[in-house]
């Protein structure tokens, strides 16, 4: 089996979708691997260290993907440069296609494979391929680190000969993977923790990192869960009481980091101009769901605006902003599921078009979109 890995080609993306650790281990499988040269310098990868495991340097993305069987990227490439990829590869990546069906057209035609690697589903066998969650860790860790460098003040309580300083008063809104790791992020550095969720679950997981839960608690919390553990979309009566008991909250609070999303539809908006200007002065907003439309009114992609009393932040690719420790993860997750995809025997390709894995994650093949959610409907 031959995996190439091409550098990645947006100016955004430092991470990579190969590292020198899973080099060796497809290697021990039998597989070649060829990296393009200067592909993990941002992760703080020098070629080096992937010849160092076996792989071969090519010196541009061309001669990097030529004759490949399997192709990893971090992103979705580009339609011209998955039409210059061998036909029949098999292509995983993080694939984005929501919004993108063209470019999962384009996909088809170029004949590839194509894995979207961030619809695995969450089973326990496929929780070490989990791109999201391991992803999403990190962009719960970086929420806070990017707050702390914005806001003007001290998060732990310190007790001086100069007198008290007193801690930060830390909000998460949606405790999933993100959220969670805000937590215990916001804790480690001494703020005092709140944090509230739609899913009768997470109220545990809260108090259990030391944070208070804040929620309506009515009989529509306590249903609403979806079978696969995700957050489901909540009736207007409940969003308006949420809203309200939410509002006095933020108003005590000096930083709030919101993560909410429920896959397939816009972020929920969660946080209004009224609510932020209710605020005190030099307070702190920071918006991981910014890329999904924001948690926050007037959260800006890619920038940190002033917004009344407070700043709202809205990087992107918050994983990508600790790229090296997300590489690490990340490319152990694509090893993880494409490994199942390499037969020991005879160290070949030998999908099996049957696994669940693959039947969710495989946009295309033969030509075809075949996903359910974006194949072309027979009726
Ligand atoms: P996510 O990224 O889809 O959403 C983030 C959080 O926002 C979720 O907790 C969601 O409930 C919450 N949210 C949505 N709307 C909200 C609103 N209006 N107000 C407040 N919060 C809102 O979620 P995620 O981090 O991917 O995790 C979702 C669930 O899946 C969690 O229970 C997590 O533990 C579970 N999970 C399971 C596995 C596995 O079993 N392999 C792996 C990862 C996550």
């Amino acid at each position: 089996v031959k995996i190439a890995v091409p550098a990645e080609t947006d100016p955004n993306e430092g991470r990579v979708a190969i590292t020198p650790d899973t080099v060796k281990r497809f290697k021990a499988l039998g597989a070649d691997v060829t990296v393009q040269a200067g592909a993990g310098t941002t992760s703080r990868l020098p070629d080096e260290a992937y010849t160092e495991e076996g792989a071969t340097i090519a010196k541009d993305a061309k001669a990097t993907v030529a004759e490949a069987d399997i192709i990893l990227r971090v992103r979705r490439p580009s339609d011209a440069d998955m039409k210059s990829y061998p036909k029949g590869a098999l292509l995983v990546a993080s694939m984005d296609p929501y919004g993108n069906e063209k470019s999962v057209e384009a996909m088809a035609k170029a004949g590839l494979t194509g894995v979207a690697m961030e619809f695995m589903p969450r089973i326990t066998r496929a929780q070490v391929m989990d791109i999201l969650s391991s992803q999403a860790n990190l962009a719960g860790y970086q929420a806070v680190i990017d707050a702390a460098e914005v806001y003007d003040r001290a998060m732990p309580m310190m007790m001086t000969a100069a007198g008290t300083v007193p801690a930060a008063k830390v909000f998460v809104m949606g405790a999933g993977v993100a959220g969670l790791q805000a937590i215990a992020t916001a804790r480690r550095l001494g703020a005092v923790v709140s944090a509230t969720d739609v899913r009768p679950a997470s109220k545990e997981q809260v108090e259990s990192l030391g944070a208070k839960f804040i929620a309506v608690e009515n009989e529509e919390f306590k249903q609403a869960e979806t079978s696969g553990g995700y957050a489901k979309e909540m009736s207007d009566d409940y969003k308006k009481q949420q809203a309200e008991l939410v509002a006095s909250h933020i108003a005590k609070q000096d930083i709030v980091i919101t993560t909410a999303l429920i896959p397939g539809r816009p972020a929920p908006r969660l946080v209004t101009k009224d609510m932020i200007n209710a605020m005190k002065p030099g307070s702190v907003l920071v918006d991981l769901a910014v890329e999904r439309g924001g948690n926050v009114e007037g959260a800006k992609a890619g920038d940190v605006v002033e917004a009344g009393p407070a700043k709202v932040v809205g990087y992107l690719n918050v994983p990508g902003r600790i790229a090296a420790t997300a590489s690490l993860l990340f490319a152990k997750n694509l090893y993880s599921f494409v490994e199942t995809l390499i037969d020991k025997e005879n160290k070949a390709l030998a999908i099996n078009w049957d696994d669940e894995l693959v039947q969710a994650t495989v946009l295309t093949r033969d030509g075809a979109v075949v996903h359910p959610n974006f194949a072309p409907k027979s009726d």
